[in-house]
């Protein structure tokens, strides 16, 4: 074993306990109050965790896609509450100014990104451009040494709480598709750039996801994420494409954990005389929600090892996110059933997670997007060869 696996090893196995000691005691105290409680984000930036994505060179821990998925994996055993918060910022939130930012912006940002001072959001989807992000119509114009942006941004994520906003704009007409979409760093206190009152949300309690709308709000023309105008939706897919694999690591955290709900209930429920694991119709759920919960890891640790080994993972990105939060929502509706009732009831952790767990099928793309996307790489694929 080499001494970065070692390393690694090591923080999986903190980040376990911590989820396990740490977050899920914490749980139901997020679930009343709406929010993390300063303790736990202390130690989450202790971990290092809000520079898991972002490299050595700026100060983060600089993990591999499947350093990475090991980690999410086992801090979303626990509410993937938790994670939201700096999973976001360092995931859609930071991987545009990583991947494709200049390194002044690089410098300037991730170092503090990494450290948990400044939490980033991702402002792609508008009122009227969700599925068909392509469409957005937020426009930004150049004005001398500036750019002047307006639009309204729908569900950004930790907006609240965001002190930098990677912000996605046209610079030319709609015309030009998304060659005329460029990404602009804007940051929290700028004129014209207000936060909206959160949305109040089915599940994800604790999490904070409010519009952002910008009415005349000028930004120096430095703020153009990489510097060139019509690369914006391209950085964009880019960080989907590793977003939608640490989504799928994110619902695989999730399906052990209700596994692991679902049988302890089981072999504790008795009814007719002896407990509810020994009916082989609830052994049936059981083993559907192992099967799928071993194959979601399975292909999202093979996922992350193809990113390692350099390939362009736009499809099996798709595929991961589609099959793991596909699962999870079988799992988590599994697992409620054999609570039967109970399950229905706000003391068991399954109606939490069966809420948060809806999600996961809708943002970062929803699953008939990923099925368009797989559909549209399968059949480029074949036409090229
Ligand atoms: C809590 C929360 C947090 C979010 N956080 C962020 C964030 O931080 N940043 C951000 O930019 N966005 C964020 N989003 C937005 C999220 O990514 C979008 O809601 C999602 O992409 C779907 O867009 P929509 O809601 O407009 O649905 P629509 O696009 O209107 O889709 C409605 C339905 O139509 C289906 N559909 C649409 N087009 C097609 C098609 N061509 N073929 C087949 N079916 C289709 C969809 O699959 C869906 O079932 C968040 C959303 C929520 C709810």
């Amino acid at each position: 074993m080499t001494e970065r696996e070692e390393i690694v090893d090591q923080l999986v196995a903190t980040v376990r306990r911590f989820a396990r000691e740490q977050l899920i005691p914490a749980e139901q105290e997020v679930e009343e109050t709406d929010d993390i409680p300063e303790r736990i984000i202390r130690q989450i930036k202790e971990l290092g965790l809000f520079g898991m994505t972002i490299p050595e060179s700026y100060d983060g821990l600089g993990l591999s896609l499947f350093e990475e998925i090991r980690v999410v994996s086992e801090l979303t055993y626990a509410s993937p509450v938790f994670r939201s918060y700096f999973g976001t910022s360092n995931g859609v939130g930071t991987l545009g100014i990583t991947i494709d930012g200049t390194e002044e912006q690089r410098r300037q940002y991730l170092p503090r990104i990494a450290k948990g001072d400044l939490v980033a959001s991702f402002c792609l989807t508008e009122p009227d451009a969700g599925s068909d992000a392509a469409s957005l119509t937020t426009r930004a114009v150049r004005d001398g040494d500036h750019y002047v942006i307006n639009g309204t941004k729908r569900f950004t994520t930790n907006s609240p709480h965001a002190g930098i906003f990677t912000v996605f704009a046209r610079t030319a007409p709609k015309e030009a598709g998304i060659a005329g979409i460029s990404a602009f760093l804007v940051e929290r206190g700028v004129a014209g750039l207000t936060v909206a009152k959160p949305y109040k949300k089915m599940g994800f309690r604790g999490s904070h996801t409010a519009d952002v709308i910008f009415e005349d709000c000028r930004v120096p023309a430095a703020a153009l994420l990489g510097g060139r105008e019509g690369i914006g939706f391209q950085t964009g897919m880019k960080s989907l494409d590793h977003a939608r694999v640490h989504m799928a690591a994110v619902a695989v955290g999730m399906c052990e954990r209700l596994l692991d709900e679902g049988t302890a209930y089981a072999l504790d429920r008795r009814q007719f005389g002896r407990p509810i694991a020994q009916f082989q119709l609830v052994q049936g759920m059981l083993a559907d929600c192992a099967a799928e919960a071993l194959a979601a890891r399975s292909m999202v640790e093979a996922v992350a090892r193809e990113h390692q080994d350099g390939r362009r993972i736009t499809k099996q990105s798709a595929c991961c996110k589609y099959f793991a939060t596909e699962a999870l929502g079988r799992i988590a509706d599994r697992v409620l059933q054999i609570h039967g009732g109970y399950g229905y009831i706000k003391e068991y952790a399954v109606e939490r997670l069966y809420r948060d767990a809806r999600l996961l099928r809708i943002f970062e793309g929803t699953s008939q997007i990923q099925q368009l996307i797989i559909a549209r790489e399968l059949i480029k694929e074949r036409t090229a060869a």
